[in-house]
């Protein structure tokens, strides 16, 4: 039986671990935090996922999807409020009738992941077990256990251990293996809060407040209880967990949250709803305990090294989450390479790990570059509003009335021949390389647009301008 050493258990080597304990691999999971499913909900990296067919798609190949559907909450509309103004709904961009984006509790999601791997006797978890590098000179992986540092192999190494993995860390001085990362301006802080009560916001709908460079996202989850193994226990009872993530430039957080106190009055002054579901003493507490954090991405000249090693998840293609690609992205790694290996065969290993590379690696660098230009596009916006609809239908801010109903009428034009890179990389699987090529084509074509409309209005112009100079010219009559 092939082995497998997978180093990370979060969401993308779990993934890994089931996909590999399905086919009978021996596999070894070693992960530097405790069990999961020993620990009660963290606060992190944006407590819940929006998940699409990518990721829901390889949960369903290893039999989750019908329980990580149960668990989540599906989002089909959007109530967005700017500044003072009445919120606006809007209909998720969607593919097809009946799409929509599944939110999900991103701890339970991992607590359920591990329990499905561990159900394969051939799956093994250590947890407190840190990777520490990847020994270029033996090809071995060096693991900190809690009893020492010990030498461990297998006939693949799979690195999913984050956006700041230790493997590639030690791979930089491999042969042309060119890497980049970048954090971009906008840090996060979760805020989500427990609550008992009824809540005033809706289950199932995205809501975001845009107020003095400050974004605000809020959902309302039904809570699961956890009683050992996960099960989706959804009442009226239930508590509710309302989920905020904050996003902010840093010089806003440093202007507006720079002490507890100040946190507090942003929220009374400026979002008094959710400062009143989360109430002055959650908010109070978060801020003295939480600071925002910052979010990286990365970028990788290849994804596989020495004919047995890959790069898979975030320790490959760590991204903005504006689109809300990364997860989405490394359960699709988990599924392409399980294609790979399929159509290869295991006794090619080598071959197909490097096809992996040749797949993979070009087409998680359009994605992340897509959600980078998505940032720089909606941080530099000012330029021209116009120029902006037609460079990213996902744009929100809109200063004027006028401004919003061109938009959605453009939009809706633009949506009915293109889909947006939104829905398509949410809504299908084709390859992130393919949506770029799309994104770059409706780009080219609208600057062409609007340069010829500029030409046409110019000429229609000057042609009326120039008759009525030639009419009423002195020469003119003279010449009749
Ligand atoms: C604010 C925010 C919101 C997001 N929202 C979405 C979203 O809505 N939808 C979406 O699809 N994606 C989203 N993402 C991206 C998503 O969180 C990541 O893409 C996803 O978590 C990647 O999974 P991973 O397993 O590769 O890495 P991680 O989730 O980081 O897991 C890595 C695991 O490896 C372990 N580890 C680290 N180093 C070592 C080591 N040396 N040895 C052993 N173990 C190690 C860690 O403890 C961890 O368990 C968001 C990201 C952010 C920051």
């Amino acid at each position: 039986m092939p082995s497998v050493v997978i180093a990370g258990g979060g969401l993308v080597g779990a993934v890994n671990a089931c996909f590999f304990g399905q086919i009978g691999w021996k596999v070894t999971v070693y992960e530097s935090r405790p069990d999961p499913r020993g620990r009660c909900l963290e606060h992190g990296k944006g407590i819940n996922l929006a998940f699409g067919c990518r990721a829901i798609g390889a949960l369903e190949l290893i039999g989750l999807k019908e329980r990580v559907i149960e668990m989540g909450v599906p989002i089909r509309e959007k109530l967005r409020y700017q500044g003072e103004k009445e919120g606006v709904f809007e209909k998720v961009q969607t593919l097809n009738e009946g799409d929509y984006i599944l939110s999900i509790n991103r701890h339970r999601l991992s607590q359920l992941l591990v329990n499905e791997a561990v159900k394969y006797n051939n799956v093994k978890f250590l947890f407190n077990c840190k990777a520490t590098k990847f020994d270029i000179n033996s090809e071995t992986l060096l693991v900190e256990t809690p009893d020492g540092l010990v030498t461990v192999d297998g006939d693949l190494i799979l690195a999913c251990d984050g956006a700041h993995s230790s493997i590639r860390r030690s791979l930089l001085k491999h042969d042309r293996f060119n890497f980049s990362q970048k954090y971009c301006d906008i840090g996060y802080i979760d805020l989500s809060v427990k609550i008992q009560d009824t809540c005033e916001l809706k289950l199932g709908i995205h809501n975001s407040w845009r107020t003095d460079g400050v974004i605000l996202v809020a959902l309302v989850n039904r809570d699961q209880k956890l009683t050992g193994q996960i099960t989706a226990h959804i009442s009226s009872e239930t508590p509710f967990l309302f989920l905020v993530s904050m996003f902010a430039n840093f010089s806003v957080f440093e202007k507006y949250f720079s002490t507890p106190e100040d946190s507090v009055e942003f929220f009374k002054t400026r979002i008094p709803v959710v400062y009143g579901i989360m109430g002055e003493k959650h908010i109070l507490d978060t801020f003295s305990k939480n600071k925002p954090q910052a979010i990286i991405s990365v970028q990788c000249s290849q994804h596989s090294f020495f004919d047995k090693l890959i790069l898979m998840g975030d320790a490959a293609h760590a991204m903005l989450p504006f689109q809300g690609q990364g997860a989405n992205c490394g359960f699709e790694d988990c599924v392409v390479l399980q294609e790979i290996l399929e159509d290869i065969g295991e006794d090619l290993l080598a071959n197909a790990v490097k096809e992996y590379s040749r797949v993979r690696t070009n087409d998680t660098n359009k994605m992340n570059q897509m959600e980078w230009d998505a940032y720089v596009q909606v941080s530099t916006y000012s330029c021209s509003e116009v120029y902006a609809i037609f460079l990213n239908h996902e744009l929100e801010n809109h200063k004027t009335q006028w401004m919003h109903t061109m938009k959605t009428l453009l939009k809706k034009k633009l949506e009915f021949f293109f889909p947006s890179t939104f829905a398509l990389a949410t809504f299908s699987r084709t390859p992130y390389s393919e949506i770029s090529k799309k994104r770059q084509i409706v780009l080219k074509g609208a600057q062409l647009l609007i340069i010829a409309t500029v030409f046409a209005l110019f000429s229609i112009f000057a042609f009326f301008f120039l008759n009525e100079l030639s009419l009423k010219s002195p020469s003119s009559e003279y010449n009749l």
